[in-house]
């Protein structure tokens, strides 16, 4: 039989677009390369959005705020008055996808991985034909190697559990080179447990999680790594399809991708008959603040932890914008309003884009 779709990856991307195609009545198949679905490492950490657009019955708790660490010691506390995010159960949320993708008529072929691929067919392990490819296949994609749709760079994280430890419904970010250099060291409580993980830009993740338990004082276990695409790739090229973290549709500066996943499956389905509606929609949805995402992370991969220590005071003084204008998804908001209130964070950030620390410029 010819499929209408044949899909690489049976993530969050590839079952919810699996799901909202069959049930437009396309006849679609699913390769998984894994024996069973849900096996994602994940924060979980999610806006009511990502609850709205998967309908998802998988939310474990309700998240009021964030209480961020720097370097020094400081905490600043963010958020309390309202939830402000979801945890879900990762694993349970991508079963339920694919369950709901099975229930529409969408044929799942586990333990298949996808190695020769070609436009309009997948031979070795299964010997598909199909007239759409859609990759899903996560950070790596092979689809997105195999149609040359673009290079981008990855960040390294690294997460395990521990014992919920200290109020459960904030979540922890610790903004500090010793552990994260380039990102953020979290834990994001999920009733009993906690995830507890970080991302690196340079090696040794397992030494730099054992030394932030450490910090803690958590006993981390079942850690597991995985990388974050950085940057987005080309959406389409004639029968072939990104969608998810194949395409890089993902916030750079937290490594959240569920939401852009979802939207860009829901375009997906809308468009199917046009590729380029779809990348342009999506664009007009949702590119503006991925690409200020990309751009906030240049300038973020460069601060020093004298540079938290610094802004950290700018912080404190400004909790009740943040709670304000924080968004998960959208970040740009608060960041902007943030600047409009400190101008003088302007000049900072063009001496960070110069190379240069804050601090060595002032001692000069
Ligand atoms: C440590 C960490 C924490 C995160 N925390 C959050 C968070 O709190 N909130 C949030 O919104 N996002 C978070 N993310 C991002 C989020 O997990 C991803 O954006 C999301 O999982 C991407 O889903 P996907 O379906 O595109 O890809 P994936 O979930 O990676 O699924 C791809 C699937 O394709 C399969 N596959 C790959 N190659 C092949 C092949 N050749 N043949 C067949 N199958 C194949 C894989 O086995 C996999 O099942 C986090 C990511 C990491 C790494």
């Amino acid at each position: 039989m010819r499929y209408d779709a044949a899909i690489v990856g049976a993530g969050a991307a590839g079952s919810m677009a699996a799901y909202l195609l069959s049930k437009k009545g396309y006849r679609v198949i699913v390769l998984e390369k894994n024996r069973a679905v849900g096996e994602k490492v994940c924060g979980g950490l999610v806006s009511e959005r990502v609850i709205r657009l998967s309908n998802t019955e998988a939310v474990t708790n309700e998240i009021r705020g964030a209480d961020v660490f720097f370097p020094d010691g400081r905490c600043v506390r963010i958020g309390g008055d309202k939830t402000h995010a979801y945890v879900i159960d990762r694993n349970a949320f991508d079963r339920e996808i694919a369950e709901k993708a099975m229930a529409e008529g969408a044929i799942y072929r586990m333990e298949t991985k996808a190695v020769h691929i070609s436009e309009h067919r997948i031979t070795g392990s299964a010997d598909i034909s199909f007239d759409v490819l859609i990759g899903a296949d996560g950070a790596q994609s092979a689809v997105a190697h195999r149609f040359s749709m673009g290079n981008v760079e990855y960040i390294n994280t690294i997460q395990g559990e521990a014992r919920t430890f200290g109020e459960d419904r904030f979540v922890r970010i610790y903004l500090d080179t010793r552990f994260s250099p380039g990102f953020f060291s979290w834990c994001i409580p999920d009733g009993e447990k906690t995830r507890v993980g970080l991302g690196s830009t340079e090696r040794g993740l397992r030494q730099k999680l054992d030394a932030f338990a450490a910090m803690i004082s958590v006993d981390v276990k079942h850690a597991k790594g995985a990388l974050i695409p950085m940057g987005m790739r080309k959406f389409w090229k004639e029968n072939v399809v990104l969608l998810g973290d194949a395409a890089g549709q993902v916030k750079a500066t937290s490594g959240g991708g569920l939401y852009p996943l979802l939207l860009a499956a829901h375009l997906l389905s809308e468009h199917f008959d046009d590729f380029e509606q779809y990348r342009r929609e999506f664009m007009q949805r949702f590119g503006q603040e991925l690409k200020r995402a990309l751009l906030a992370r240049r300038i973020f991969v460069r601060l020093s932890n004298d540079d938290f220590n610094y802004l950290a005071g700018h912080i404190a003084e400004e909790v009740e914008l943040i709670t304000r204008y924080g968004d998960i998804d959208y970040q740009s908001e608060v960041a902007r309003a943030f600047i409009k209130k400190h101008p003088s964070l302007i000049w900072y950030i063009l001496r960070k884009m110069a190379g240069q620390s804050f601090f060595s410029v002032c001692s000069l």
